[in-house]
């Protein structure tokens, strides 16, 4: 299965399918001086041979492993890697592979976009949520101050999206993955969302779920080749990411995962849209459904003031306001200020509602 994206930056294409790490140097040009892969801990010991195995035509090919998790995303990792790039050698013909989530798609691609003025990537998703940030050209780092403050917008060349990688993702990582092709349902379909919420994800199986990611995919690569730098529609993309993120930061990267925050955010933003816009959203078949799937909700009251803090912190504040997405209707998302007060009474509702 192939996606484009028609990218300003740089066109790409983005392929899915079972197996397709096996067949890597198939789909590179051979003109690479030397090829560096970027991995973590847990998915080097399961893929980084099949990788390093499908490029052994290659002279100069190099294995660097982070610790998995979000603490990766580092200014002192980021600085590692760059370092051991010039240790090695690498030159401006040299290519990164990102072979990982999220967290490897950001820290490797933020490396490529900026070792000697940016040289070439190619994403090598293995979670359900990297659908989600292996397309778009979004990469960063974390400051201490917050997540995603250093990065750039640096397309990949392409992306190898291996669906058989998905078979080892703990429980845990498919709930979050998930809860972000659920919001690209919210975004642009109904029929789609209820479709996602059919089954519970235990029985989930291959075919259905590359037809999700697919098609989440697509979604967000018609929005992105509108709005590349976010300055209008691709903000739709951060519905359920106002509380989300807050809620991540709060609890710690390790405590909730970030489709889970996303998840319960997805509930904050339809409760939010269902009293501003007098409107009926599928909130209650949402909310019940993560039930069902053992989402944690992980709200109370006495967090509220630090939860609006960390909102007012996001890059999304104009003013004393704060940007959020809602929904007109199911598929009809729009960007809405709020201030803070309003916000504040929503969020006690919404807790005294789901806890
Ligand atoms: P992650 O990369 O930390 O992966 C989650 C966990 O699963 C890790 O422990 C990892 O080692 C493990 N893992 C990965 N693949 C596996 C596999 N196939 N089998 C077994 N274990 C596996 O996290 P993530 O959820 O993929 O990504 C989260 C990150 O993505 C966050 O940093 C977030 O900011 C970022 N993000 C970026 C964008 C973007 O547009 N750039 C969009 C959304 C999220
Ligand atoms: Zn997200």
């Amino acid at each position: 299965k192939i996606v484009n994206v028609d990218s300003n930056i740089k066109p790409y294409r983005i392929l899915l399918g079972n197996g397709i790490r096996y067949d890597i140097s198939d789909y590179l040009q051979p003109q690479y001086s030397s090829i560096l892969l970027i991995s973590d801990t847990n998915v080097a010991d399961l893929y980084a041979d099949d990788i390093m195995q499908g490029l052994q035509g290659y002279d100069s090919v190099y294995l660097e492993v982070v610790h998995a998790g979000e603490q990766s995303k580092s200014v002192d990792i980021y600085y590692e890697l760059l370092t051991k790039a010039i240790e090695l050698g690498l030159d401006r013909h040299s290519l990164i592979i990102a072979l990982g989530g999220g967290v490897i798609g950001d820290l490797a691609g933020f490396v490529a976009a900026t070792y000697m003025r940016g040289i070439d990537y190619i994403q090598v998703p293995t979670t359900i949520l990297a659908h989600d940030s292996s397309v778009g050209g979004k990469v960063a780092i974390n400051h201490e101050q917050g997540k995603n403050l250093i990065g750039s917008f640096y397309p990949p060349s392409l992306v190898l999206f291996d669906t058989a990688t998905l078979a080892t993702l703990p429980t845990k990582e498919i709930r979050s993955g998930y809860a972000e092709l659920i919001k690209e349902a919210l975004i642009a379909d109904e029929e789609w969302f209820e479709k996602l919420l059919s089954e519970p994800l235990a029985r989930l199986n291959r075919d259905s779920l590359t037809e999700y990611l697919k098609k989440g995919i697509e979604i967000k690569a018609r929005i992105i080749e509108k709005d590349e730098k976010e300055l209008g529609i691709r903000k739709h993309l951060n519905l359920g990411h106002t509380l989300g993120h807050a809620l991540e930061t709060k609890l710690g990267y390790g405590v909730m995962t970030h489709g889970e925050a996303v998840a319960v955010g997805l509930l904050f933003a339809m409760h939010v849209s269902e009293a501003e816009f007098k409107i009926n959203l599928p909130k209650e078949k949402l909310s019940r459904w993560l039930e069902e799937n053992n989402y944690s909700f992980n709200l109370s009251i006495e967090m509220i003031d630090e939860l609006i803090d960390l909102m007012k912190r996001d890059k999304k504040v104009i003013k004393q306001d704060i940007q959020m997405i809602l929904l007109q209707n199911l598929g009809e998302p729009v960007i809405h200020s709020m201030d803070v007060t309003k916000m504040k009474d929503y969020l006690a509702t919404f807790i005294a509602q789901i806890s």
